[in-house]
């Protein structure tokens, strides 16, 4: 993604303007790089990148800057990969899904994928994403998934009848070349046969599947199917050893998606965030206008239940803690776009479920790495993917911040663009440390 490279770096790092197109190797010097792969930090950095892809990245002394290059001088800031979010949805005009692709790059996702409810005629768009004719993220899509209630009403969904119907709806999904098949074990479920048929058939066509579950038993049986790639979490048990070993023996990778749930008051609380204009642009106009709404807000903000809301959320903490300690992915995944929340940005509330898995306890750098190596690893099922780190030979999808994410996650969306001088960081980041 060629014009990735000149796009990020002029959107969040400011004054910089590189060249979009040719050959011109470009050096981002002194730079502390943080890969994406967990490892440590480097400090003053160099990265060199050439059309598309990263030629070499490491500590200065290692590193030759080709001659004619063009120098970013990169001192006092952070490097990292641009951002993943495996969990949202987009179905909306063509024209506005530019627009909300191209919002989604401002805030430094470079990759998502859209979890079910794309209509037939907009699955091509996705695939423009990835051949660079399409400046938005590298998107992927589930297409319309399978759905017993929506998740709203009018939802493009499948809703087969029968195990036979289920297979002729794979079918039709492989005729529009979708990326992933998205079940919904939302209640009312489908009968097990059906998802039976639609996980086999999804195998004989050669299409994944990634599935919504909030119960441990729809894990189980999906599971026991072969599905590994899930979106939420069980939410009707505490997490036990046994679940994160069978998980962990699996090979189970989960997106928790808080930041649907968060957004119902994060953004009522933080005028600040919730005033910038890239935040206003990276949401639908109900979704805008919703956020806007005075009365709604001190409604949401004074009601007795709020605090247990909060509870409720964080009790998933725990779950993503055990998991990622054992050694099984937690990943990125907001549901922002969706059409049911209206609410859930593009772009930020990626930023903020990075923030919650720092809560939740997991170090900075594991959190990064969730967001971007692991992301990327559960939506290509490739150990090594083409993007999601910053190493010799992988894609230039880069993001350049101001603050050191190693440090304090606060820091992640502390973009020079992003929040000029307004003194708000530090508000912000008192907020994340309460
Ligand atoms: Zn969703």
């Amino acid at each position: 993604m060629k014009r990735f490279v000149g796009t990020f770096l002029v959107a969040l790092a400011g004054a910089i303007s590189l060249p979009a197109q040719g050959t011109t190797p470009i050096a981002i010097v002194g730079a502390r790089l943080i890969d994406g792969t967990g490892a440590a930090p480097v400090d003053d950095s160099v990265v060199v990148v050439e059309a598309d892809r990263i030629r070499s990245a490491g500590r200065r002394a290692r590193i030759q800057i080709p001659g004619g290059a063009t120098i970013v001088d990169a001192k006092s800031q952070v490097l990292l990969p641009g951002l993943v979010d495996v969990h949202c949805h987009i179905n909306q005009p063509p024209e506005d899904m530019k627009r909300y692709w191209l919002a989604q790059l401002r805030w430094g996702v470079t990759t998502m994928r859209a979890a079910g409810n794309d209509k037939p005629e907009t699955v091509p768009f996705f695939r423009q994403t990835r051949d660079g004719t399409l400046l938005a993220p590298r998107s992927y899509t589930a297409g319309q998934g399978f759905s017993v209630s929506g998740p709203y009403a009018g939802a493009p969904v499948f809703r087969p009848a029968t195990r036979d119907e289920a297979r002729t709806n794979v079918q039709s999904l492989k005729a529009q070349q979708v990326d992933f098949i998205k079940i919904w074990m939302t209640t009312p479920k489908f009968p097990p046969d059906v998802i039976a048929a639609i996980i086999d058939e999804g195998r004989r066509q050669g299409i994944p599947i990634v599935a919504h579950v909030t119960d441990v038993a729809s894990l189980h049986q999906l599971a026991d199917q072969g599905v590994t790639d899930f979106l939420h979490i069980p939410r009707d048990q505490p997490v036990t050893p046994e679940l994160v070993a069978y998980a962990k023996s699996k090979r189970l990778t989960f997106a928790p998606t808080l930041a649907n749930s968060d957004a119902a008051w994060f953004y009522y609380e933080l005028p600040d965030i919730l005033n910038l204009p890239m935040l206003q642009d990276a949401l639908y106009p109900r979704g805008r206008q919703m956020l806007g709404d005075a009365a709604r807000k001190a409604q949401t903000l004074s009601a007795p239940d709020l605090s247990q809301r909060k509870a409720r959320l964080r009790d998933a903490y725990p779950f993503i803690k055990a998991m990622s300690d054992a050694g099984v992915r937690i990943v990125t995944g907001t549901d922002c776009g969706a059409e049911a929340s209206q609410i859930t940005p593009f772009g930020h509330a990626t930023h903020r479920e990075v923030q919650m898995f720092v809560e939740a306890g997991m170090s900075p750098l594991a959190a990064i790495r969730a967001a971007t190596l692991d992301a990327a690893r559960v939506i290509t099922r490739a150990e090594d993917p083409e993007y999601g780190s910053i190493r010799a030979g992988k894609a230039a999808d880069l993001l350049l911040l101001d603050a050191d994410v190693s440090v304090g996650i606060c820091h992640l969306r502390l973009t020079r663009n992003a929040l000029p001088d307004t003194g708000a960081h530090a508000k912000y980041c008192v907020s994340q440390l309460r």
